[in-house]
């Protein structure tokens, strides 16, 4: 069975079966008090009417038979004689065998009825054949009718009570927590819009309870992880702006000292300080690319740009890199396909997308690129038959500095920002980037803007 977890749901639930053992409880005591109550309180009267009837007995008052015989004030007396024969008063056939016992009030239960029975004996006057008894009876079960129909309103109104108890308690504890609602949505909407700038919302009217402190709390988090996320974002803009003039210098001087180098030795050392530096300038300018989109700061100037066109240039620079590694580069597009682009910024996104295809296919594989439009949509996709990408590292690629393969892709100087760059490319354009993949098969890029 599957646990309750709703705190809320949790709370009724314990103290609905908390009222109602309470109220089952009280109620016990209080029927069985009061059933102890009423069977005295019987008792007592029936006690009092036999002692009244005796009483005038034994004092030869006339017409005693006449007044219990009118059944009014003592109509739960009989009279029998000393032999045990019913004389006169009320004639109960249940009653009527149980023997005699003088001054002892007792419960007598026959045929699945209940009495409360009293005798006493008259003394015994001269020529009367030894006195009278006198019995008083009273049915219990008739007094437990009143009992009874107080039982069946208790049942009806339990049921009642609880279910106002649980619904009102529901309403209360659904209010108290509206707090928590608002908290579990803000951080579900600061995860998935990645919106930092998202703040718990706290009315001005709110209670100021435990709840209230929490949010007011995350809010200053929220601040804090804010700021740090922003200076973070801000110190990556400043080194790699920074770091832009030297490289550029040591690139310069690096290609000055190729050219100058007076044998191979030298070649080989200049050529090296030319592809590091290019390198770290690539990867350097991502990095700055990167931290202007993270800050809005990217100048993004929309265009009407032919993909046909665009990913010919696009092909066109991955050419040395493919035929390197014997591998075919296609293209598909239909005349025509125009999209709203900053063109600089999707071509750095496509030509990444074709120089992985390349990088990460085997001698003589292929790599191609189609555009089609679908309505007002166009879809862009990049295809290869290369190594693949294996599950467990398919959700992680787009992370910044994330390589599947560290030594294989140090070889081609790779950086992990390209699929990232090109994520937050797309993003920029309200469009989205997919990947499909079998591991020893190939990779599907899909953009779709
Ligand atoms: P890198 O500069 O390392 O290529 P990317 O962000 O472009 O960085 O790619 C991240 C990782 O994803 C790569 O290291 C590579 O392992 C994997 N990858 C990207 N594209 C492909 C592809 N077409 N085929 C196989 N693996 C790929």
């Amino acid at each position: 069975m599957k646990k309750i977890t709703s705190i809320k749901t949790r709370i009724t639930i314990w103290y609905t079966s908390l009222m109602f053992v309470l109220i089952v409880v009280v109620l016990s005591l209080v029927g069985g008090l009061s059933y102890q109550l009423s069977i005295d309180s019987v008792e007592k009267d029936v006690i009092l009417q036999v002692t009244q009837v005796t009483e005038k007995l034994s004092k030869r008052q006339p017409g005693v038979f006449e007044i219990v015989e009118s059944k009014e004030e003592f109509k739960n007396v009989s009279i029998y004689a000393i032999d045990g024969k019913y004389l006169v008063g009320q004639y109960n056939y249940d009653v009527v065998n149980v023997p005699f016992v003088e001054g002892i009030p007792r419960r007598e239960s026959l045929d699945g009825k209940e009495y409360i029975v009293y005798d006493t004996r008259t003394p015994s006057p001269s020529g009367m054949r030894g006195g009278f008894w006198v019995r008083g009876v009273e049915s219990v079960n008739s007094t437990m009718l009143l009992g009874r129909s107080a039982i069946i309103i208790m049942l009806i109104l339990i049921p009642l009570i609880l279910l106002l108890t649980a619904l009102g308690g529901y309403y209360i504890t659904k209010r108290a927590f509206r707090p928590v609602n608002n908290i579990v949505k803000t951080a579900n909407d600061i995860s998935r819009q990645k919106d930092l700038t998202r703040r718990i919302e706290i009315t001005p009217d709110a209670k100021e309870d435990e709840l209230h402190h929490l949010s007011i709390t995350l809010n200053k988090m929220l601040d804090k992880i804010e700021n740090l996320i922003k200076q973070e974002k801000q110190f990556t803009s400043d080194a790699s702006h920074e770091l832009r003039t030297p490289i550029s210098v040591i690139l310069a001087q690096g290609e000055y000292l190729l050219d100058i180098a007076k044998d191979e030795k030298e070649k080989e050392l200049a050529q090296t300080i030319v592809d590091k530096s290019k390198q770290v300038s690539k990867l350097v300018s991502r990095l700055l690319l990167l931290a202007r989109i993270d800050q809005n700061r990217q100048k993004f100037n929309k265009e009407k740009v032919d993909l046909g066109v665009l990913i010919d240039i696009a092909i066109d620079s991955m050419k040395e890199l493919a035929s390197q590694k014997g591998i075919l580069l296609f293209s598909d597009v239909a005349e025509g396909t125009i999209v709203d682009a900053d063109e600089s910024l999707i071509l750095s996104a496509i030509t990444n997308l074709i120089s992985n295809g390349i990088k990460y296919s085997n001698e003589s594989g292929s790599v191609s690129v189609s555009a089609t439009k679908l309505g007002d949509r166009t879809e862009i996709v990049v295809a290869d038959n290369g190594v693949g990408i294996a599950k467990e590292h398919i959700d992680k690629i787009w992370t910044r500095f994330y390589r599947v393969d560290d030594v294989r892709n140090d070889e081609y100087g790779s950086s992990g920002l390209g699929l990232s760059m090109a994520k937050s490319i797309i993003k920029l354009h309200g469009g989205t980037i997919t990947v499909k993949s079998t591991p020893g098969k190939g990779t599907e890029f899909r953009i779709v803007l």
